[in-house]
């Protein structure tokens, strides 16, 4: 066996082992790696790349919308996170301590915030006067802590980054016009930039956030079937201005309190592209986020023809706005090169050899389909464009299509049982409406409702489990 086919023996299979494949995937090809602090991760060039490209992307909409970035403290005393009731009880089972400043004890211990609408409200307090001040439309960028039994880098993680926004509204109306606008740029985030399909829809009052009125989520299908809650989307309605006795002076001269939202999406969309898209031979990243959309590999890095070909190339792709790199190292045979850029899920490799020079062309190699395409290369560079989004569309009809074939229908309780042991997957399904259904599944299968669609369908008229009349389908799911 050649050098091709021990390299890709590093990493596990998907289908014998997903954790391990997984595990191998992050590791090897650079995103991440383990810190000396148990469950927090270092996030490498190659990963914060991504990051920055999902950053940017999304803060450029949130700020054509009108939304303005901020920053607040790291730290909230812990009165604060005690006064919304609902919120307390949800967070602090994984809230991470400070209790000594230097060698003193602190009057008042202070948590490492979990999330921080606690401590914005406060400030909203202190800030917001009349009507005229609304909307604030605020949006935070920074890292949460929430301690975790059991982590994995990206997926589940003690520490991870996010953006949260925070907004006040004169109405409730308003209110939920931003939670819902929020999640139309959350679903523009992960299908269009990360080529990930996602079902839409409000949470059940059991999963809805700590204090929310109303939850509405993305909710990813991951290569195994299992559910990735992606972006959340929070109508907190007056439960925390109240409690933190937030008011303004409205138009009818009384004192009212504003309607708040909060929404969020983190660095667990890295775990979501990694899972949903990578395959036996490691990552594949839809160009649109992948850090190098293309590398050139010259074959004969010695034969000045090549090397005059390949930097011609180079710049004129550069020129293109195409993120590219030229790998003219001497340290490695063009196989091992082959075996790396795809390990890393390069979408594009193009190749420049002696004989393609005679023929005035390239081989360019797609990461998503594995084909081996040949160009004219004058004419590469005006086509390179259009391959670009061919394959960011084929890698997300290929997700769509691995979730079409695994979403199926659950009519009877016991039958689920089995059926979700026999094929892991999205289940939709009829629902009362009643937490104690939903709880009877979360426990006989540890399986959660993922959301209520926005997209209904009548799939039959009874509850699954209680068999009184349904009010919603619902999607069934076990989850990361
Ligand atoms: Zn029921």
């Amino acid at each position: 066996m050649g050098k091709k086919n021990t390299f890709v023996k590093e990493i596990t299979n998907m289908d014998e082992d997903i954790a391990r494949w997984y595990t191998d995937v992050i590791i090897k090809t650079d995103l991440v790696d383990y810190s000396p602090v148990k469950g927090f991760m270092v996030i490498k060039p190659y990963g914060f790349a991504i990051w920055e490209n999902i950053q940017r992307y999304l803060d450029d909409r949130l700020k054509a919308c009108g939304h303005k970035n901020v920053y607040f403290p790291l730290l909230i005393p812990e009165n604060l996170l005690n006064k919304e009731k609902e919120h307390v009880e949800g967070f602090a089972p994984e809230v991470a301590w400070v209790t000594h400043g230097g060698n003193k004890r602190l009057e008042e211990r202070l948590c490492i915030r979990p999330t921080s609408e606690t401590i914005i409200c406060t400030m909203y307090a202190k800030w917001l006067n009349s009507y005229r001040d609304l909307p604030y439309l605020y949006n935070q960028w920074c890292s949460v802590v929430r301690w975790e039994k059991e982590t994995r880098p990206f997926l589940r993680t003690s520490e991870f980054l996010w953006q949260e926004g925070h907004t006040l509204h004169e109405t409730d109306e308003e209110a939920m016009d931003e939670t819902l606008l929020i999640l139309g740029h959350y679903i523009d985030l992960v299908e269009n930039l990360l080529a990930i399909p996602v079902i839409h829809g409000v949470k059940s009052e059991r999963e809805r956030f700590a204090g929310a009125k109303a939850t509405y989520t993305i909710e990813a299908m991951m290569h195994d079937g299992k559910a990735l809650q992606a972006g959340t989307s929070h109508h907190l309605g007056q439960n925390f201005t109240k409690a933190f006795d937030i008011k303004f002076l409205d138009r009818d001269g009384e004192q009212k309190h504003p309607h708040h939202t909060s929404w969020g999406v983190s660095t667990r969309l890295i775990g979501a592209l990694i899972m949903t898209h990578g395959d036996n031979r490691g990552l594949v990243l839809p160009p649109m986020v992948a850090p190098t959309q293309a590398v050139i590999i010259p074959i004969q890095t010695q034969n000045e023809e090549v090397m005059k070909a390949a930097d011609k190339l180079y710049s004129e792709l550069k020129t293109k706005g195409v993120r590219i790199e030229l790998d003219d190292s001497d340290n490695y045979t063009p196989g091992w090169k082959f075996n790396q850029y795809e390990m890393k899920g390069y979408p594009i490799r193009i190749e420049i050899g002696p004989k393609d020079i005679e023929k005035n062309q390239v081989v360019v190699a797609r990461r998503d389909t594995g084909e081996k395409l040949v160009f004219d290369i004058n004419e590469f560079p005006e086509k390179v464009d259009d391959l670009l989004k061919e394959i960011q569309q084929n890698i997300f009809n290929k997700a769509k299509a691995l979730r079409e074939s695994k979403t199926y229908i659950a009519k009877d309780f016991e039958e689920f049982k089995v059926q979700m042991k026999e094929k892991q997957g999205f289940y939709k399904g009829m629902w009362c409406g009643e937490e104690c259904c939903e709880e009877k599944i979360k426990d006989a299968m540890a399986t959660t409702i993922r959301c209520i669609p926005d997209e209904q369908e009548h799939l039959y008229d009874e509850c699954l489990v209680c068999k009184k009349k349904a009010k919603h389908m619902v999607y069934f799911a076990k989850s990361y």
